[in-house]
């Protein structure tokens, strides 16, 4: 399979020096990945560095250079403990509110995006985690696009294309046809881990390809059989995650 690459939390405080270590690997690939920006950071966790001051216009830079940008939730807090339509974690952001609730932050959300210069119809669930509320709060606020499901190719579904992330990323690198995403949390790559990135990489030359390429992929439509094999899959993982421990 192709894989288009994904960094999910985005903030001005996040670990810079492991952002740009990997920035640099995909950059040695021409990799333009999809940027999850969290618009207004309150989770702790995500806290580990001094706060860029030019963070936005930092942001600007990469997406006029290409990088493709989502809105990742509103604080990044969780505040239910609902797995929602696509159940990879039992805890959410949005999942369980009321759809004025939903409304409310996302609305907030976007517009800190525009104050600061930022266009986005993409969405990146914190957690993956989203329920039919999320998504007709998104569709009200013009957002077509979902990062997240299982599958081989975009898919329409609820009237949002949905782009699949990998369920294993090891086996999708194996597989024939199709794409998908790799996920990446820079904020917890340590040295060994980045090594291995960049043997990923070098060794899988040519499957990688720009997040942007991916979204000019055309959507196939979601039946019934492929949305309970997602479902399927989804409880699957949470529970191999969990094993692992
Ligand atoms: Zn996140």
């Amino acid at each position: 399979m192709k894989i288009a690459v994904r960094m999910d939390d985005i903030t001005p405080d996040m670990d810079w020096e492991r952002f740009l270590a990997f920035k640099e690997i995909l950059d040695a690939h021409h990799v333009r990945p999809l940027l999850g920006v969290v618009p207004d950071n309150r989770d702790e966790n995500l806290h580990r560095a001094k706060a860029a001051g030019d963070f936005w216009e930092y942001i600007k830079e990469l997406q006029e250079d290409g990088w493709c940008i989502a809105l990742h939730g509103y604080r990044h807090v969780y505040a239910t403990k609902k797995g929602g339509l696509f159940p990879l974690n039992h805890f959410s952001e949005f999942a369980g509110l009321s759809f004025e609730e939903q409304l409310d932050m996302l609305e907030k959300a976007s517009e800190v995006l525009q104050r600061n210069g930022i266009k986005t119809d993409i969405f990146m669930a914190p957690g993956h985690s989203y329920d039919k509320n999320t998504l007709k709060a998104l569709k009200k606020l013009g957002y077509t696009k979902i990062t997240d499901g299982f599958g081989k190719k975009p898919y329409v579904w609820r009237d949002m294309i949905f782009y699949p992330i990998s369920f294993m990323l090891g086996r999708s690198l194996k597989k024939k046809g199709g794409t998908t995403t790799m996920v990446i949390h820079a904020n917890g790559i340590d040295e060994e881990a980045m090594a291995g990135y960049r043997r990923l990489f070098e060794e899988h030359e040519g499957s990688f390809i720009s997040y942007g390429a991916y979204l000019l992929e055309a959507p196939v439509k979601r039946g019934f059989a492929g949305r309970c094999m997602e479902i399927l899959l989804a409880n699957v993982k949470r529970v191999l995650v969990k094993l692992r421990g």
